[in-house]
């Protein structure tokens, strides 16, 4: 198996570089900010989607999409200033609206002219995403993912960390200023991830900052194997209160578990067992996440009655994540599934779930879609409000299928890669069901958090 060149694969997903410096430097003064009115049309929001600026435009009942980015000329535009290229998308033209790709045109070529910028200046401030010591990402429902290593001690087959991984904070210094200027209190969760966490010796010490800054509720996502070592999870005690440990586990047996990590180490199955049983003996909110590909997806039924039958109540929640098919999954796309082929194995876990009160889930964004289990949506673990946008540039919900669909806003979207691959046979708008009751703790933009502005 192939591991892709973190070297080579620099990019992280969503990234929008200065959100607040777009704003005050380009938008204001181009007169493109919402509320602003632009030949008629009031501007109702605006994105970043990395490499273009998007604006919705609104006029009577009327919707347009505007786009624009710093010109080039093999790239298609409605317009060219000496700096930038406009356009429109999913709309019909109209000359009202050609009159407002003008507006934006002149008033995006005025700010950068007033900034001595040409297109290559834009790109450089504006669309080059910033060095990973000055942005922090948030992800939906609020979730600060802090990544203290990028090294791991597995090589699992659905590692997505291999390609772009954001929010690298090497050392508890760094860790220290960060936490010092950022709201942790108004996170929800704050994830220590890797790579492997538990491989850097002080993490007991960056879990007490991140708890003595008080940040809601602590997670330490682990393979496990290093907190089976005698001590290493009482180091964690002090902050149990508002500590849960999110244990990966993808088989019930050694051998099984082997071939899903790339490992041949059969003793570390036996590490992991020890370190989960440590973890609910002391009473730590205990989550295990068990990702699923081909070769393990009919163990999942039998899974979930393992883990029931070994650790019951113990379990605070027991979560099936379909692969992404990104990092190394997209280089193992032969153990890729297709969706449908999920839904029996998960219903019968979802069941057990059902029949014992043990909260067996999928998550949200890793998830086979909603409308492919309609039946099992309250076994999804919603976070994020999706309503009108997917979780990041690298899915979709294609109109043909997702219009009009009631789900909308719990739905994460569905990887461009995966259509690709196996179409939009499987999806279906749900107009027969309402949105499901649920609270969703929307986080709103920016998506990224610009250390420099805290
Ligand atoms: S139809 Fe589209 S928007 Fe609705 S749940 Fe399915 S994938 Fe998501």
């Amino acid at each position: 198996m192939g591991l892709l060149d973190r070297t080579v694969i620099a990019r992280t997903k969503g990234a929008v570089p200065r959100q607040a410096a777009i704003e005050a430097d380009l938008l204001r003064p181009a007169g493109l900010l919402p509320p602003a009115q632009v030949a008629g049309f009031a501007v109702t929001s605006w994105r970043h989607d990395g490499a273009h600026l998007l604006w919705i435009l609104a006029r009577g009942g009327e919707t347009a999409h505007a786009i624009a980015g710093p010109r080039r000329d093999d790239d298609g535009a409605y317009l060219r200033t000496a700096a930038w290229n406009v356009g429109y998308r999913e709309g019909a033209y109209s000359a009202e609206l050609g009159a407002a790709l003008g507006l934006i045109g002149q008033g995006l070529q005025g700010a950068s002219d007033a900034l001595g910028l040409d297109a290559a200046g834009a790109t450089l401030r504006w669309f080059t995403r910033p060095a990973v010591d000055d942005v922090l990402e948030i992800s939906p429902g609020k979730k600060l993912y802090v990544r203290v290593t990028d090294h791991c001690d597995e090589k699992c087959l659905f590692c997505n960390a291999t390609e772009g991984n954001a929010n690298i904070v090497p050392s508890k210094t760094a860790l220290r200023s960060l936490v010092a200027r950022i709201p942790t209190g108004q996170l929800t969760q704050v994830i220590f991830s890797g790579g492997e966490p538990t491989l850097v010796k002080a993490l007991p010490e960056m879990v007490g900052l991140a708890y003595g800054a008080g940040a809601r509720q602590i997670i330490v996502q682990t393979n496990g194997v290093g907190l089976a070592r005698p001590g290493a999870l009482e180091a964690y005690l002090p902050y149990r209160d508002r500590l849960g440990i999110g244990f990966s586990l993808h088989a019930t047996d050694a051998a099984l578990s082997a071939q899903m990590l790339d490992h041949p180490d059969l003793l570390r199955h036996d590490a992991k067992l020890r370190a989960i049983d440590r973890a609910v003996e002391l009473g730590f909110l205990v989550k295990l996440t068990c990702v699923v590909m081909r070769p393990n997806l009919g163990q999942v039924p039998a899974f979930a009655r393992w883990a029931w039958a070994r650790w019951g109540k113990g379990l605070a929640r027991l979560q099936f994540s379909y692969a992404m098919p990104r990092g190394n999954a997209w280089l193992n796309r032969h153990l890729v599934l297709r969706f449908g082929e999920c839904v029996a194995p998960f219903a019968e876990a979802f069941e057990l779930g059902r029949a014992t009160g043990l909260r067996i889930e999928t998550s949200q964004s890793a998830c086979v879609p909603p409308c492919v289990m309609p039946d099992y949506v309250d076994h999804q673990d919603l976070y994020g409000d999706f309503a009108g946008r997917t979780a990041d540039p690298e899915r979709v919900k294609p109109e043909a299928v997702c219009g009009g669909c009631n789900w909308d806003r719990i739905c994460a979207g569905v990887w461009r890669r995966y259509i690709d691959v196996f179409g939009t046979d499987e999806l279906r708008a749900v107009t027969d069901r309402p949105e499901p009751a649920v609270d969703l703790d929307d986080f709103v933009q920016p998506e990224v958090l610009d250390l420099t502005d805290c």
